[in-house]
Protein backbone atom coordinates (compact mmCIF):
# COMPACT_ATOMS: atom_id res chain seq x y z
CA UNK A 1 0.00 0.00 0.00
CA UNK A 2 1.61 3.47 -0.54
CA UNK A 3 1.47 5.87 1.75
CA UNK A 4 0.19 9.35 0.61
CA UNK A 5 2.83 12.13 1.31
CA UNK A 6 0.86 15.40 2.56
CA UNK A 7 4.27 17.13 4.04
CA UNK A 8 7.95 17.33 2.64
CA UNK A 9 10.16 18.99 4.63
CA UNK A 10 12.08 21.17 2.90
CA UNK A 11 16.19 19.83 2.44
CA UNK A 12 19.16 21.11 0.83
CA UNK A 13 21.59 19.63 -2.04
CA UNK A 14 25.12 20.76 -2.57
CA UNK A 15 26.41 20.74 -6.13
CA UNK A 16 29.49 18.50 -7.17
CA UNK A 17 31.31 21.72 -8.04
CA UNK A 18 30.68 23.29 -4.54
CA UNK A 19 32.70 20.35 -2.96
CA UNK A 20 36.26 20.30 -4.16
CA UNK A 21 37.22 18.60 -1.24
CA UNK A 22 34.79 15.51 -1.45
CA UNK A 23 35.72 14.18 -4.71
CA UNK A 24 33.92 10.68 -4.60
CA UNK A 25 35.28 9.68 -8.17
CA UNK A 26 38.17 7.65 -6.20
CA UNK A 27 35.45 5.40 -5.12
CA UNK A 28 34.86 3.98 -8.29
CA UNK A 29 35.34 0.51 -9.78
CA UNK A 30 33.56 0.80 -12.53
CA UNK A 31 32.66 4.30 -15.07
CA UNK A 32 29.63 5.11 -16.73
CA UNK A 33 30.67 5.58 -20.59
CA UNK A 34 27.90 7.54 -22.66
CA UNK A 35 27.05 5.37 -26.29
CA UNK A 36 24.48 7.82 -27.45
CA UNK A 37 25.20 12.00 -26.74
CA UNK A 38 22.07 12.63 -29.07
CA UNK A 39 20.23 10.13 -26.88
CA UNK A 40 21.25 11.86 -23.48
CA UNK A 41 19.99 15.20 -24.99
CA UNK A 42 16.33 13.71 -24.82
CA UNK A 43 16.25 12.68 -21.02
CA UNK A 44 17.86 15.53 -19.36
CA UNK A 45 15.86 14.17 -16.58
CA UNK A 46 18.73 11.53 -15.54
CA UNK A 47 20.98 14.34 -14.35
CA UNK A 48 18.32 14.35 -11.24
CA UNK A 49 19.47 10.50 -10.68
CA UNK A 50 22.58 10.66 -10.15
CA UNK A 51 23.65 11.32 -6.69
CA UNK A 52 26.88 13.17 -7.03
CA UNK A 53 25.50 15.34 -9.74
CA UNK A 54 28.22 14.23 -12.02
CA UNK A 55 25.78 14.03 -15.00
CA UNK A 56 26.72 17.61 -16.63
CA UNK A 57 23.88 19.30 -19.03
CA UNK A 58 25.05 22.65 -20.40
CA UNK A 59 21.84 24.51 -21.79
CA UNK A 60 19.56 21.72 -21.76
CA UNK A 61 22.12 19.72 -23.93
CA UNK A 62 24.25 16.78 -23.01
CA UNK A 63 27.61 17.92 -22.02
CA UNK A 64 29.82 15.21 -20.15
CA UNK A 65 30.11 13.10 -17.06
CA UNK A 66 32.37 14.73 -14.21
CA UNK A 67 34.58 11.62 -13.36
CA UNK A 68 36.00 13.92 -10.66
CA UNK A 69 32.38 13.43 -8.88
CA UNK A 70 30.97 10.20 -10.41
CA UNK A 71 31.21 7.42 -8.11
CA UNK A 72 30.35 4.74 -10.56
CA UNK A 73 27.33 3.37 -8.78
CA UNK A 74 25.53 2.20 -11.91
CA UNK A 75 22.60 4.22 -11.62
CA UNK A 76 22.56 6.21 -14.77
CA UNK A 77 23.47 3.29 -16.56
CA UNK A 78 20.49 1.10 -15.13
CA UNK A 79 18.09 4.03 -15.55
CA UNK A 80 19.46 4.64 -19.72
CA UNK A 81 20.80 0.97 -20.40
CA UNK A 82 20.93 1.59 -24.30
CA UNK A 83 22.61 4.94 -24.01
CA UNK A 84 25.29 4.19 -20.64
CA UNK A 85 27.22 1.15 -19.97
CA UNK A 86 29.20 0.80 -17.36
CA UNK A 87 32.80 -0.51 -17.97
CA UNK A 88 35.74 -1.81 -14.95
CA UNK A 89 38.16 0.88 -14.84
S1 LIG B 1 27.57 6.06 -12.15
FE1 LIG B 1 26.14 7.52 -13.07
S2 LIG B 1 24.63 7.94 -11.47
FE2 LIG B 1 26.40 7.00 -10.45
S3 LIG B 1 27.68 8.73 -9.80
FE3 LIG B 1 28.40 8.13 -11.84
S4 LIG B 1 27.30 9.43 -13.29
FE4 LIG B 1 26.23 9.53 -11.31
Amino acid sequence: MVKEIKKVDLGARILASESEEYQTGSWRKEIPVVKDKEEMNKHVEIALYCPEAAIVYVGGKYSHIDYKFCKGCGICANYLKKVIEMKRV
